[in-house]
This record gives structure tokens, C-alpha cells and sequence, in this order.
């Protein structure tokens, strides 16, 4: 672990780097871009180069930095554990503060700040999108009918649910009173894909667990970290550590059914803050993750829902190929967990490198740089046909709009679903439901 005197020492992180390419073969922008200067090796010494004074940070500068997918592949393979996505989410921070947040991010992290804004911009969205999305549910999301700025014609965008998770459910729901949890839903599966959460609780009520399902909850800042907007960061994350506090005593666990928002609210907080010097929110933020799990992480080790899924004898006729989430395998190891809960009822069928980054890459990426999420998209959509499974399946949200829409690209016919949709639908079927 590296402290946050490093992460802000460019310099240092640069002179660690001892030069053995090790991470330049699992890069994911050196995949579809092979060159020196968008490789991690590239990336830390420019900003070595940047820190001395010796580079400036003109637009080529940002341009070459805003193409890493922060996907933490290359950290997982350095000798030195040298932390480049981290040491490039600190440098975004210098680009948003020199060039300024382009209008329709700063528009988007105003209505992650704002939930009752945002719920009112999915209703509208929800009321009006025939006129400007054409459903497809077979492939999971809509596609755009007119020209629209920023987002590319013709590509397969999440669809839109009438009602979010959060409003459709009570605050507390009773189920047996064998444990209790609180969910946090994060904003995609908030607002897009709600059946994850219909799964969940599906799933809790089998094993007659209590649930809360916390109103106030705010986005986990994922995107704007990503993008250099420490102010939402800051914002988000102080409101969610004094929010969880608030019932933390109450429940057994804080359980998540995403990956990149439990790397974050696990991870990133603490990071964010110590590296900030503010000890005392890095203090709060790592005391709240002894209780906070990503869903399948905590059901499998959590619960006896293994021998529930094993003694309930149904086979499903689908099989699946499980894609690791970054966030999930390479920044929290859960890997196994998902595994070892679908194959009690599913057929396994292991894509050629599960492991290799989907190339969603944040919002820059999925907007003014779409072409490198594009390329990124091809390789993991074709190995997912080679596989041969009839569903992919990650526990991430983020991973699913970009592979959705990479399989749309690609015209393969495979869907993808979170692993408790799956769980949940193979407990139904042994009910008959
Ligand atoms: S985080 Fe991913 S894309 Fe960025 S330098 Fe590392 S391996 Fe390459
Ligand atoms: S693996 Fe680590 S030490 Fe080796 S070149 Fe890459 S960043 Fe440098």
C-alpha cells in the first residue's frame, strides 16, 4: 500500500519504476494504442517530468493522461505495486483545475449531488423516451432515434426504468429476522437496471433476512473521482459517511451489488481523504468498510445461501461466462464468491481472459473519447462468443452498459445479467414461479 505522500509524489512514483514492461502487455489503452507514452511506464514518467517542471501540461499533456481506462490492471502486475491509476486520478484533478470540467459532466455530477433532481431528470426521461430512444429489451437498453451531441448515433445506451429502485421499495422490510443488511444500490441500478435490486431482495427474503433500504443514500462519486471533480467527491462522500453512520450499529452488513461503487466506498474514500490530510473522514470512511461488502462477497460467506442454491437440485439450461469487473477482482479479490454461488445451478463456461478490462473506462471515456471505449469493447465482446455462453454475467453495472453495447456493435446474441439476477432466477424456477 502505498501512503498518500507518494500518490501525490509523482516524482517518486516515477523514480520507483524500475523499467521491466511488466504492465505493458495488460494495459489496456497500450492494447488498442500501443505506444510508450500511453502505457503506464509512459504515463509515470511524464508525470515525473510534469512534477520537475520539465512538461507542461498543454492539451496534448491532457489528452494523453485522459486515455488511461483506470483500469488498475498494471498495479495488479507491478513488481513495485506502483499505484499509476491512483497517481492519474490525482493528475486529472490538475487538468479539471486548469481547463475547467466540460458543461455536460459538470450537468451530470450536479444531478448526482442533487437525488431528488435526478429523480425528477429519470422521470422526465422515463415519460419521454419513445420520442427519443428506440427500446431494445432483448439486448438490454435503447438506442438513440435522432443525432444527439456527445453520445454517438446508433449505440446501445441503458434503457430507462418508470420508477428507481429506491422509490419502489419501503424503507425497512422484515423477512425473518435472521440477520439484517442495508442496501446500497448505486445509481445505475438505481435508475436502469432495477431488477438487480428486485433480485436482491428476492434473494434476502429466501434467506429471511431483514433489509433496510437507506432513502438518503448518495452516489458513491466514483464518476466525478474519475473525472478530476474532487468537490463532488468530497461532497458525496462526507454526506454518505455521516448518512451511514447514522444506522451502521443496526445492521450486520452494507451490502452492494456493484463493483465499482464498493471499490470506491471500500477503497477510494480513504484514499481520498488521507491523501487530502483529512485523517479524521479517512478514519470514519475505514471504520464504516468493516461492514461493507460487495453482495455476492458477503451472501456466499455471509449466509448459507450456497446449500440453499445446492439443496433446491435445479439445473438451469443456460450457461454462463463470468467477466471479472475490475473493480472487483483486481482492486477487492472477489472472484471466487460469484463462481462458487452460480455454479450450484448453472453451467460455467470460462471466457479465454475473464480478467481483461471491458473498457468502459468513465465517463470521458464512454463520451469524448467513446472511440478507445469502442476499440477496448472488441476484444472482450469476442471472447465472450468464443466461450460459447448463452449469458455473460459481472457484478457491475458499468461493465454491463460497455458490454452491451460492444455485443449490439459486434451483433452477438449473448445477454448479460448480474449474478443475482441469475441467483434469483434460479431460486424461482426451483418454486416454479
Ligand atoms: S490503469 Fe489500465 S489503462 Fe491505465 S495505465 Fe494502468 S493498465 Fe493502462
Ligand atoms: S510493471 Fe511497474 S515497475 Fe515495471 S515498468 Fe510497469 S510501472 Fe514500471
Amino acid at each position: 500500500m502505498h501512503s498518500a505522500e507518494d500518490i501525490f509524489n509523482f516524482k517518486a512514483t516515477s523514480d520507483e519504476c524500475i523499467k521491466c514492461g511488466k504492465c505493458i502487455p495488460v494495459c489496456t489503452i497500450h492494447q488498442i494504442h500501443p505506444d510508450e507514452t500511453t502505457s503506464p511506464r509512459g504515463f509515470i514518467d511524464l508525470l515525473g517530468a510534469y512534477q520537475d517542471g520539465n512538461l507542461e501540461l498543454d492539451k496534448n499533456a491532457k489528452d494523453i493522461f485522459e486515455s488511461c481506462f483506470l483500469c488498475t490492471a498494471c498495479t495488479d502486475v507491478c513488481p513495485n505495486s506502483l499505484p499509476t491509476d491512483m497517481v492519474i486520478e490525482e493528475v486529472r484533478y490538475d487538468i479539471a483545475q486548469k481547463y475547467g470540467i466540460a458543461w455536460f459532466k459538470r450537468a451530470f455530477f450536479i444531478l448526482l449531488r442533487h437525488r431528488w433532481l435526478m429523480d425528477l431528470m429519470m422521470k422526465l426521461g422515463y415519460t419521454f423516451k419513445t420520442c427519443g430512444f428506440e427500446d431494445k429489451p432483448k439486448r438490454g437498453g435503447m438506442i438513440p432515434r435522432f443525432k444527439m451531441p456527445i453520445i454517438k448515433s446508433g449505440r446501445l445506451l441503458p434503457s430507462l426504468s418508470k420508477k428507481s429502485f429506491l422509490n419502489s421499495y419501503p424503507e425497512h422490510i422484515e423477512y425473518g429476522k435472521n440477520k439484517k443488511v442495508a442496501i446500497f444500490i448505486g445509481c445505475l441500478a438505481n435508475y436502469n437496471y432495477t431488477t438487480i435490486g428486485d433480485s436482491l431482495l428476492y434473494i434476502l427474503n429466501e434467506l429471511k433476512i431483514d433489509v433496510t433500504i437507506p432513502k438518503a443514500q448518495k452516489c458513491c462519486a466514483a464518476p466525478a473521482y474519475f473525472t478530476g471533480d474532487f468537490y463532488t467527491v468530497e461532497k458525496l462522500a462526507k454526506e454518505n459517511i455521516e448518512y451511514f453512520e447514522s444506522f451502521i450499529d443496526d445492521v450486520d452488513a452494507i451490502i452492494i451489488p456493484e463493483a465499482t461503487c464498493s471499490a470506491m466506498i471500500k477503497h477510494d474514500w480513504e484514499v481520498f481523504f488521507r491523501n487530502r490530510g483529512m485523517d479524521m473522514w479517512a478514519d470514519r470512511a475505514k471504520e464504516l468498510n468493516k461492514k461493507i461488502y460487495m453482495a455476492t462477497e458477503w451472501l456466499n460467506n455471509e449466509t448459507n445461501l450456497k446449500e440453499l442454491l445446492k439443496s433446491r437440485d435445479i439445473k438451469m439450461p443456460q450457461t454462463v461466462t463470468y467477466h471479472d469487473a475490475c473493480h472487483a477482482k483486481k482492486v477487492q479479490n472477489i472472484y471466487k464468491e460469484p463462481r462458487e454461488l452460480l455454479n450450484q445451478n448453472y453451467t460455467l463456461k470460462e471466457m479465454s481472459d475473464s480478467n481483461r478490462c471491458c473498457g468502459f473506462g468513465g465517463v470521458t471515456m464512454q463520451t469524448e473519447k467513446y472511440h478507445l471505449a469502442e476499440l477496448a469493447g472488441k476484444p472482450k465482446a469476442n471472447m465472450i462468443k468464443q466461450s460459447g455462453a448463452d449469458i455473460v454475467s459481472a457484478e457491475c453495472s458499468a461493465c454491463r452498459m460497455q458490454i452491451s453495447n460492444s455485443l449490439y456493435n459486434e451483433n452477438i446474441d449473448v445477454v448479460f445479467k448480474n449474478p443475482v439476477e441469475l441467483i434469483a432466477q434460479a431460486l424461482k424456477e426451483s418454486k416454479g414461479e
